[in-house]
């Protein structure tokens, strides 16, 4: 058994109950602290409950912890918050609150600590803690919430229905925390999300993909997608997603169902980065499948051109899902439409022009592709698996021979547009630009090295087959640092 009161030991604890007995008021510990005391998980996000004023005792607490303390109020949501240290405490009046159909946004009215504790969205949840002095740290449970921790279960304190029905958020919260717990959702819970799902529609976007993210976080995503599907909000959410799903049979051949391939290679991902961004590229990587997707009576089941359409279509969905419009997208894009290229080059005999082109086009992301890549391999054949892996062992070791010869990753022309202009007398124009694809595509295909001697000599070559004028040829030249393109940032090319 638990000695709660022994877990409340920092300082401001006690000063919180010293308050509440100067004021005469009741406080408790409720929620996510309590709940994560019992598993085990280490938290300084604090939600005290006052049977009051949470403001009155907030600003008095903050007073009693002095200069290390600061306090924040919001009038507006009768709610506080001090700091202390990197310990966030939030307080709240205890309240009841009622529902109408077409909002979230309940009619909150002042309650008992039982109205507050109905308002909760898990038995979990709903865990709180004495802070008066006579019974400091004791238990109050009224939901046998320790007892679905011990049993790993998630479920509402009242008839699920209802709560789901008064806040349809909690249906993303409750597959969120069984993915990030590794619970199950009770039975008559789980069911209650499949009836009222459309209900998530009154909720806005922005809280659904915290949610998601949070999904997409944890050690096993594919839990939490899975659940999505199984309760059918996924099909609200992300259409696209569930279009992944689902086998085809022709002439005796199928497919593999590519919802759960990529399922997996999320797992796979997820066990080798906590990168949001990649996470995001695993479940896209095979999203224009289902729109690829032809059968060729002698090949077989197909889906050519998958990463550029799915990168086509990464941008759409971001913006649907409310993922973010700058440079998170763009890589993720990148990684959609890179994501075959590596076992590509596992297949076939690698050529150092093919991996300086990768390296080119992938740049300081490709150690991040790469792993993309290995958790992409998802065949139930061991034996080819093994073979996989160590062909991408092989062209990981020529990406580290070719970069290390000719420094493609952050590849800058070694003859910028200026020193071109300056060279033939040129305005900035087409030829300009002509001239540097010319020389970037005889150094990635290996005619020159990626210096400006040789650049330099091919570009003269190149200028005197189009007959371009020398204005005046700088013997030898000097060599002019590229200057940032003022629209993105990146060097000219
Ligand atoms: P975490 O902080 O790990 O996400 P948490 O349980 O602390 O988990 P918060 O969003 O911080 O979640 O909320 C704190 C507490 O407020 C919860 O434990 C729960 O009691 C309550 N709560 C939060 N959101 C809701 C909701 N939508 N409906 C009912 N109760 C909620
Ligand atoms: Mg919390």
């Amino acid at each position: 058994m638990l000695n709660y009161a022994d877990r409340l030991n920092h300082g401001f604890f006690k000063t919180i109950s010293q308050v509440c007995t100067q004021m005469n008021v009741k406080a408790f510990v409720i929620g996510g602290f309590v709940r994560d005391i019992v598993l085990g998980r280490p938290s300084k996000d604090v939600d005290v409950v006052v049977l009051g004023s949470g403001i009155a005792v907030a600003s008095k607490v903050a007073e009693a912890l002095g200069a290390g303390a600061h306090a924040k109020y919001f009038k507006s949501f009768g709610t506080a918050m001090v700091r202390d240290g990197d310990w966030v405490i939030e307080f709240v009046g205890a309240r009841r609150e009622s529902y109408r159909t077409n909002s979230r946004k309940p009619i909150v009215e002042n309650g008992s600590l039982s109205d507050d504790q109905n308002r909760r969205d898990f038995t979990i949840n709903a865990l709180s803690l004495s802070l008066q002095s006579k019974d400091f740290g004791n238990l109050l449970d009224p939901f046998n919430g320790i007892s679905d921790i011990e049993d790993k279960v998630i479920r509402t304190p009242l008839d699920p229905d209802i709560t789901f029905s008064d806040d349809p958020l909690r249906m993303m919260r409750a597959i969120r925390f069984a993915t990030q717990l590794n619970f199950t959702i009770d039975k008559n819970t789980f069911e209650a999300i499949g009836r009222n799902k459309n209900r998530i529609r009154i909720i806005s976007q922005e809280r659904v993909i915290d949610e998601m993210n949070l999904i997409v976080m944890a050690k096993k995503p594919s839990v939490g997608f899975r659940l999505l599907e199984e309760t059918g909000l996924l099909g609200l959410i992300f259409p696209q997603f569930v279009a992944l799903k689902g086998v085809e049979m022709m002439n005796g051949m199928a497919h593999k169902d590519n919802f759960y391939h990529t399922l997996e290679v999320l797992d796979n991902l997820c066990e080798k980065s906590d990168n949001l961004w990649l996470r995001w590229s695993a479940v896209l990587h095979d999203i224009a499948k289902p729109v690829t997707k032809r059968f060729e009576p002698k090949i077989g089941w197909t889906f050519h051109g998958h990463e550029f359409i799915g990168a086509k279509m990464v941008p759409g969905i971001f913006k649907q899902l409310k993922l973010p419009q700058n440079e998170k997208l763009k890589y993720v894009q990148k990684m959609v439409q890179l994501h075959l290229r590596p076992i590509v080059l596992a297949q076939e005999i690698v050529t150092d022009s093919a991996i300086r082109r990768l390296l080119f086009d992938a740049g300081d992301d490709i150690d991040d592709l790469m792993m993309l890549c290995d958790a992409d391999i998802t065949s139930k054949n061991e034996v080819k698996v093994k073979r996989y892996l160590k062909n991408f062992q092989l062209v990981r070791q020529k990406l580290k021979e070719v970069e290390a010869k000719d420094k493609i990753r952050n590849w800058q022309p070694p003859v910028t547009g200026e020193a071109i202009m300056e060279t033939f007398g040129l305005n900035p124009s087409k030829i300009v630009g002509d001239l540097k694809s010319i020389i970037r595509e005889a150094i990635l295909d290996g005619e020159i090295g990626n210096n400006f001697e040789e650049a330099y000599a091919f570009l003269l070559e190149e200028g005197k087959k189009k007959k371009l004028h020398l204005k005046n040829l700088v013997n030898p030249p000097v060599k002019i640092i590229p200057i940032p393109d003022p629209i993105d940032g990146t060097p000219n090319q």
